[in-house]
């Protein structure tokens, strides 16, 4: 899996903090950025998440470059509505051989493995012969939820801020809480008062929601990094 920060709102934390001053201040527009340093920009952040005040984080926007996932990956992945996705075509795009993301359960066991590529073979096989039979966009009927995929989306921050909530939990499936971490470690970087507290639930002080579903682990990073 590789997955990059291709382009971001300039300036995150003075967008979203602009757009909170419009709300509680007489200024006219254009003076919105007017001494707004970065610190006042923190200290505005903080209080709008105390208050519960999420749309503002709506005006930063983040866009990935994510590549070499499973299509059982971006099945899940785009189920999270608000974003915006382009994703590699398996229509317009014929494969000569099928790129696979193994699972790690797969990979720790030989027969596990050995079967998995056994049915792959086979099914490589099927859809290149297809392939000169049907149109591309039939062929991939065979093709499994293991093909590996890319796609560009882009989120904004209180979107994101629910996908790190559901997706870096232990309750998540592997592969996107992989991706899911990735994705916070890049946007943590280039806008740190934004998603300072971003991470499962059981990080913040609404704490853990599964139940008996819950892992029971401490809410410590490494615990969930899944990695
Ligand atoms: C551990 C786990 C297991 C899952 N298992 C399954 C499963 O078995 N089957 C399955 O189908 N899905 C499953 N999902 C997917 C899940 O149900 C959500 O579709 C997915 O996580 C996207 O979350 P979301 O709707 O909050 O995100 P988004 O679609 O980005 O929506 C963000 C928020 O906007 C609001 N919103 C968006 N659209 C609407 C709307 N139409 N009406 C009202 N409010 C809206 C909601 O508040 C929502 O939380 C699972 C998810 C997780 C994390």
């Amino acid at each position: 899996m590789e997955v990059i920060l291709l382009r971001y709102t300039p300036d995150p934390e003075l967008t979203v903090a602009a757009a909170a001053r419009l709300c509680y201040s007489p200024d006219q527009v254009d003076e919105l950025l007017t001494d707004l340093t970065l610190d006042k920009a923190r200290k505005l952040i903080a209080k709008l998440k105390q208050m519960g005040h999420f749309s503002p984080f709506e005006h930063a926007s983040f866009t990935f470059g994510i590549s070499g996932v499973s299509r059982s990956l971006s099945h899940q992945l785009v189920r999270h509505r608000i974003a915006s996705y382009s994703q590699q075509s398996q229509r317009y795009v014929a494969f000569k051989q099928l790129p696979v993301v193994v699972p790690p359960s797969v990979a720790a066991n030989a027969e596990a493995q050995a079967k998995f590529d056994e049915a792959i073979t086979a099914i490589e096989s099927a859809y290149l012969q297809l392939l000169g039979l049907v149109p591309a966009e039939d062929a991939r009927y065979l093709l499994p939820n293991a093909c590996q995929t890319n796609l560009v989306m882009t989120m904004n921050a209180r979107s994101l801020h629910n996908f790190f909530t559901l997706r870096c939990c232990t309750r998540a499936q592997w592969e996107i809480r992989e991706l899911a971490w990735r994705i916070l470690d890049l946007v943590q970087e280039v806008a740190p008062s934004i998603f300072a507290d971003a991470g499962p639930n059981c990080w913040s002080a609404i704490g853990c929601q599964e139940g008996a579903m819950s892992c029971g682990n401490p809410p410590r990073r490494q615990d969930h990094k899944g990695r």
